[in-house]
């Protein structure tokens, strides 16, 4: 997709180490952490809310979240827990607008 940053990043044109990658996802840190450890996990098909999932995608999240179990116990060192946040539309503050999940970690995290 065309001028979207999430999509610039999966292609490389926008370098940013990658933490994990497969046929279905990057890994990287967020630019503007809110956590010790603070991680976005893209999914590489551009869509942006889940309001647009169809089959395929569904399928597409199923296996991302059932990697992700794996990945925050091994490669991103989350092992002591972490919350998984996915911000839809402007009043969930979402403000890429390539669906991705949030992962923060690294500290025991207060409030909601
Ligand atoms: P949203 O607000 O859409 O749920 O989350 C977008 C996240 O992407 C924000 O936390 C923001 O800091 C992060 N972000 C925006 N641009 C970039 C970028 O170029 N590189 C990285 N690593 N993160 C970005
Ligand atoms: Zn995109």
């Amino acid at each position: 997709m065309e001028n979207c940053i999430f999509c610039k990043i999966v292609a490389g044109e926008i370098p940013s180490p990658r933490f994990y990658e497969d046929g279905d996802m990057i890994v990287i840190k967020d630019i503007e952490p809110k956590a010790k450890l603070h991680y976005l996990c893209i999914p590489k098909t551009h869509f942006a809310l889940l309001s647009e999932m169809d089959e395929e995608k569904a399928e597409l999240l199923k296996r991302v979240m059932k990697k992700i179990p794996e990945l925050a116990n091994g490669v991103l060192g989350l092992s002591g827990g972490y919350r998984m946040i996915v911000n839809q539309g402007a009043d969930g503050g979402q403000s890429v607008p390539h669906l991705h999940i949030h992962l923060l970690g690294g500290e025991t995290l207060t409030g909601f």
